[in-house]
């Protein structure tokens, strides 16, 4: 069998297996696999595979058709250009959270920044890298989510605190700015989600209670006590939450809220600056 033959059965077992993204899945397990890059496979599609190769690569598309998640059996995804070690234990970043750490670039030089519910840690590693910030502190409920983000941090070589909190409930000290991407989705919306989600990402980071609101209004309310006076606080949200979470930064004197939009033109952030 030949490189190009494996790429072709590993699309059709997944096609049939109903996965969205069949295509593009198929290669990237080829590409995991085998270590080609796309240049390496055009070269040499021709090239033959041993049986044993074969059925290492048969055996990674077997657990994409059963809906396992591209980045749980790779074990990575790429965030801002930073390659990111994920598990079951975090939320696997978004493209869409790009957003946020894009427009918290813009303030971070040689500020002290707080990421509430930290998961993989791929928005404060991002900014700790990109940014040029003083300091940085991860805070998380989860422990297991925390090794997570600590391994990246080490891996990424940039140096970052991270610390095990229900919310600020074990925090102290004040930020200039505070970023955060809390878990935002209606309980009742969760069983909808695609079964790569559902099944396989954390509950907890996922699940933002009745209305999806709970994270937002308990963070804001405590948002004074931890930032520092002027400073900001970047959200990510869900793309009808933009009015609703600017309504609550209003309600607690902060000014120039903004809502910033992703690249499918939904709005999928929300900043605004302390009084
Ligand atoms: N901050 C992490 C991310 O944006 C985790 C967010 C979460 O667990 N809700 O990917």
């Amino acid at each position: 069998m030949t490189l190009e033959d494996a790429l072709k059965e590993g699309r059709s077992y997944l096609q049939g297996k109903n996965i969205e993204d069949c295509h593009i899945d198929a290669w990237y397990l080829l590409s995991y696999f085998f270590k080609i890059s796309r240049a390496d496979f055009y070269l040499h599609p021709n090239k033959m595979v041993t049986e044993i190769q074969i059925e290492g690569y048969r055996n990674l598309i077997r657990q994409r058709g059963q809906h396992i998640p591209l980045q749980h059996i790779t074990g990575e995804q790429e965030f801002m250009g930073l390659s990111f070690k994920v598990s079951k234990d975090v939320l696997i970043p978004r493209q869409d959270t790009e957003i946020l750490v894009q427009e918290a670039l813009k303030y971070a030089q040689g500020k002290d920044v707080l990421d509430m519910c930290t998961g993989s840690g791929c928005i404060l590693i991002s900014l700790g890298k990109l940014g040029n910030i003083h300091s940085g502190l991860g805070v998380d409920i989860s422990e297991n989510a925390l090794a997570i983000a600590r391994e990246n941090a080490t891996t990424l070589d940039v140096n970052l605190q991270f610390m095990q909190s229900n919310l600020f409930e074990n925090v102290q000290g004040k930020f200039d700015i505070i970023v955060s991407n809390p878990p935002y989705i209606p309980t009742a919306d969760i069983m909808g989600l695609m079964e790569e989600v559902k099944n396989h990402e954390p509950i907890i980071a996922l699940d933002g209670e009745t209305d999806g609101l709970h994270f937002y209004r308990t963070i804001i309310k405590q948002l004074s006590t931890y930032l520092k006076p002027s400073g900001y606080v970047f959200f990510e949200i869900g793309h009808n939450q933009g009015e609703e979470v600017s309504q609550l930064l209003q309600e607690h004197d902060f000014h120039n809220i903004k809502i910033i939009k992703d690249l499918a033109g939904l709005d999928r952030v929300v900043s605004g600056q302390n009084c």
